[in-house]
């Protein structure tokens, strides 16, 4: 049964100038999955203690559909795919956020079976979904040896971009796809029928674990900017907005902290702190025309929020936000015990296709669910320049324990923000207000903490440190500002030793 009504007409009354007016918002969709981590060597029978390519697996027996221990089964991979096309088989895009292959040593890979496992799940999405404009991008574990993609062109980067040719030549770019990603794993195309622009960062040069760039010194133009990245990113997004185009930034790895690791209270992150930093900027220079960011990397269900640069602690004001999809893989990490693992998870947003040129129009108050009240005057009129674009998200699960004791893959509707977090519209502020409510309420928070492992874990096993740590990896992208608040620092005690050290200087002097 197809539950998603493809395209949605829904009348939008705005006031232009003070007469109210109305516009018509095209309602699309579009499918974000990612992390699949295929584990070629997953078998229902044989050796009991090598049933799957994870070497701590011990329990002598795995289900047809996958265990938690281990990466995923073909049969999962191709359940998921198969609900995508059950639940909407027409979307306007498919977003596929890399990490295809398992989490095993260099040892059993090569970069040819690496391409091999990429080979395969092209083709499984390619299969289902023929003529569906695709936009991928590489996981840090889609190249040989795993995280240590080189700046520029490669081996594994370009026998890919061959592969995904036939998507890259279907695709409207700024630039051309091909040549940009095949040089540089990145590229810019639009979405089809619609004022959105896809920017697909390449997310691997900025990993911690990625050699190939963390030992660059930071006094070099490479060492801070690999490959002109953000160089590139920054005049793109200055001509993007020129041309009135909505943004989606889109790539693996997130910046900021991961919300399930307490071991430290630094928490633990995944860029170097120096592209966390420019990552940042870049975002608030611009989010005028940054609409979404779409995420990946974490396996879990989160999302976080950037402020306009700081001034005042008690009135941030949110600018942007990044959306993280869960993963395919029930995959346990390996990281921390508290990491765990997850049901497998496949995301489908709606979004507006049109609100780029209703982008002067001022929207009625009664269409904008964020209490405006809440926030600063001038933001509240910035914020209504323009329709948000993200009207809903939905994700989609399979409960992994069900499918191997019923024998067959039953994917369902796990939960939509329209309904979960009551919201008409996905926005910086109105994602604001609902992490707020989080941290003030418990009974939200556990709706959203039971989401974050794909409706695994109890809520009850989050205790108010683990609540903590889940308020501050949403709301603290720098890691210093996380590590203050995952310790309780309250900024207004920092702003205060800077002043008493900037006295301190002035009498020294
Ligand atoms: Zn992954
Ligand atoms: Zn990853």
């Amino acid at each position: 049964m197809l539950l998603v009504a493809r395209t949605v007409a829904v009348v939008v009354v705005v006031v232009l100038a003070g007469h109210p007016h109305t516009v018509e918002a095209k309602i699309g969709t579009f499918w974000h999955v990612t992390d699949f981590h295929y584990d070629l060597n997953y078998t229902t029978s044989g050796d009991p203690k090598r049933m799957c390519w994870d070497t701590r697996f011990s329990s002598g027996s795995v289900g047809e559909f996958g265990d938690y221990d281990c990466d995923a089964p073909f049969p999962l991979l191709t359940s998921a795919v198969d609900a995508m096309k059950k639940f909407d088989g027409e979307p306007d895009f498919i977003l596929w956020t890399g990490d295809d292959t398992a989490h095993v040593s260099n040892d059993y890979f090569s970069t040819e079976v690496v391409v091999n496992i990429v080979t395969n799940l092209t083709n499984l999405i390619a299969s289902r979904f023929p003529n569906t404009p695709v936009f991928p991008v590489l996981g840090n574990h889609d190249y040989y040896p795993k995280n240590q993609m080189p700046v520029g062109p490669n081996r594994l980067q370009s026998e890919v971009a061959d592969l995904w040719r036939k998507w890259f030549q279907q695709l409207q770019g700024h630039g051309d796809v091909y040549n940009s990603f095949h040089s540089s794993g990145r590229y810019a195309a639009d979405v089809p029928g619609s004022n959105v622009t896809m920017v697909a960062l390449n997310t691997l040069i900025w990993y911690k674990s990625n050699n190939e760039t963390a030992l660059l010194p930071d006094t070099t133009s490479d060492g801070l900017d690999p490959d002109g990245q953000f160089t590139w990113a920054d005049s793109l997004l200055k001509d993007l907005a020129k041309k009135n185009r909505r943004v989606y930034l889109v790539g693996h790895i997130p910046p900021g902290t991961f919300e399930r690791y307490q071991q430290k209270r630094k928490g633990f992150h995944w860029y170097q702190p120096r592209y966390n930093d420019r990552f940042t900027q870049l975002v608030q220079q611009h989010a005028h025309v940054i609409e979404a960011q779409f995420f990946a990397h974490h396996h879990t269900d989160s999302f976080r929020l950037f402020f306009e640069e700081e001034k005042n602690q008690e009135q941030r004001i949110p600018v942007s936000y990044q959306l993280l999809s869960p993963g395919v893989t029930p995959w346990r990490s390996t990281l921390s015990e508290e990491t765990g693992a997850n049901n497998p998870g496949i995301r489908l947003v709606h979004y507006n296709t049109t609100t780029g040129k209703s982008r002067k129009l001022r929207l009625a108050s009664h269409f904008h669910d964020t209490p405006l009240s809440l926030v600063n005057q001038n933001h509240a009129i910035r914020t209504s320049l323009h329709v948000p674009q993200v009207v809903d998200v939905s994700t989609y699960y399979l409960n992994l324990s069900a499918a191997n004791l019923e024998g067959r893959a039953e994917w369902h509707l796990e939960y939509n923000f329209s309904s979960t977090y009551n919201l008409k519209s996905v926005s910086p502020v109105a994602l604001y207000e609902v992490a707020k409510t989080m941290k003030a309420n418990r009974t939200l928070f556990d709706l959203y903490y039971r989401a974050n492992t794909v409706g695994l874990e109890d809520p009850e096993k989050c205790t108010e440190k683990c609540r903590l740590l889940h308020w501050c990896a949403i709301t603290e992208i720098n890691y210093s500002r996380f590590y203050d608040c995952n310790n309780g620092v309250r900024l207004s005690w920092r702003a205060a030793l800077g002043v008493v050290a900037s006295v301190l200087v002035l009498v020294v002097r």
